[in-house]
C-alpha cells in the first residue's frame, strides 16, 4: 500500500504541493523566457529575409532545447517520478558535492555530503533516494532500518524499532539514548528530541512514527 502522509502533518502536505508547485511555475516561467527571447529577436530584426528569423522549425528546435534544459533543470522527471513508499535501507552510501557558497562576498564552494539510500520495498523493487548529510544520519538511516519515503518530501522517515546496531555496539538494540525517540524532519532533515512544537530548525510539523508503523 502507499503511504500518504498523516492527516496530522497538513502543513507537510502542503509543503509538497507549495514546492511541486514552485518547480512547475519556474519551468513555466523559463519556457515563456526562450518564447520572449526568441520573439524579441524577430522583433529586433524585422527586415532580416524569413530563413533568418527564429520561426518555424527553428522556433522549435529553440523551444525544444528550453523544454529539454528546463526539465533537467527544475528535476520535472524526478518530480514526476517521485512516488511515496515504505522499504528497508539496503545499502547507504557517501557521495561529495561541491556548490557555489551562500556567502556572496566570497568566490568559495561549500562541500556537501550527499547520502544515497539504496532501499527494498515490500513488493521487491529496488528504489533510490539520494539526499543531503546532515548530523546523526550516519545511525538514523542504517542498512537493515526500515523508512518510509513521501513523494515531495526529502527526508524518509525511519522507524526507531528497527535500527539494528552496529557489530561494534554489541548488546544494543536501540539508538543510543542521545538519539532514541529523535524526531526527524522530513522537510529539513534537522533531528528533533520530542515530538511537540514541531521542527526547530523550520518549525515544520514532525511526523510520528507510531502513525506509520503503529506502536
Ligand atoms: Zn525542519
Amino acid at each position: 500500500m502507499k503511504p500518504t502522509i498523516p492527516e496530522r502533518n497538513r502543513d507537510l502536505r502542503r509543503y509538497v504541493r507549495w514546492h511541486r508547485f514552485l518547480r512547475l511555475a519556474g519551468y513555466l516561467l523559463w519556457l515563456g523566457i526562450f518564447l520572449l527571447g526568441a520573439l524579441s529577436y524577430n522583433n529586433a530584426h524585422q527586415t532580416y529575409p524569413p530563413e533568418r528569423l527564429m520561426i518555424g522549425w527553428r522556433l522549435l528546435l529553440w523551444m525544444l532545447i528550453g523544454a529539454a534544459s528546463g526539465f533537467f533543470l527544475f528535476r520535472i522527471g524526478q518530480m514526476l517520478t517521485d512516488r511515496s513508499f515504505e522499504g528497508t535501507i539496503v545499502r547507504t552510501r557517501l557521495s561529495r558535492g561541491y556548490t557555489s557558497s551562500k556567502d556572496p562576498g566570497s568566490m568559495s564552494y561549500d562541500f556537501r555530503l550527499h547520502l544515497r539510500l539504496l532501499v527494498r520495498t515490500a513488493d521487491g523493487k529496488k528504489r533510490r533516494i539520494r539526499l543531503e548529510q546532515k548530523p546523526g544520519f550516519y545511525i538514523y538511516y542504517y542498512e537493515g532500518s526500515r523508512i518510509c519515503h513521501y513523494a515531495g518530501l526529502p527526508y524518509p522517515i525511519s522507524n526507531p524499532e528497527n535500527h539494528p546496531m552496529p557489530p561494534s555496539r554489541e548488546g544494543q538494540t536501540k539508538l543510543p539514548d542521545d538519539l532514541s525517540g529523535g524526531y526527524l524532519c522530513a522537510a529539513c532533515g534537522s533531528l528533533n528530541g520530542s515530538l511537540a512544537g514541531g521542527c526547530s530548525d523550520c518549525r515544520h510539523s514532525l511526523i510520528d512514527p507510531k502513525d506509520i508503523w503503529g506502536e
